[in-house]
């Protein structure tokens, strides 16, 4: 008998199809949810998330004003080049 992996068949909310929750990504967002009770399953296939992550990344663009400050300072520019 083989064990059955502890993957979950879902329904995404937006697409309506059938997705599959690795055992892998089950273990990882029931660890969430203990540590985190008001967090929720995912309700969408990973296409549709990834379509919302996006989109929710665009609207952030759009919203902020101020651009994103650079990360590397110019110091480290030149550390990289030697200088
Ligand atoms: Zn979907």
């Amino acid at each position: 008998m083989t064990e059955t992996p502890d993957q979950e068949i879902r329904v995404c909310k937006d697409c309506e199809k059938d997705y599959t929750l690795t055992a892998g990504e089950v273990e990882f967002y029931r660890g969430v949810i203990a540590r985190v009770p008001t967090f929720q399953m995912p309700k969408r296939c990973p296409t549709c998330r990834a379509i919302k992550k996006k989109q929710r990344a665009m609207e952030r663009q759009n919203n902020s004003s101020i651009p994103d400050t650079p990360k590397r300072t110019f110091e480290e520019f030149d550390k990289e080049l030697g200088i």
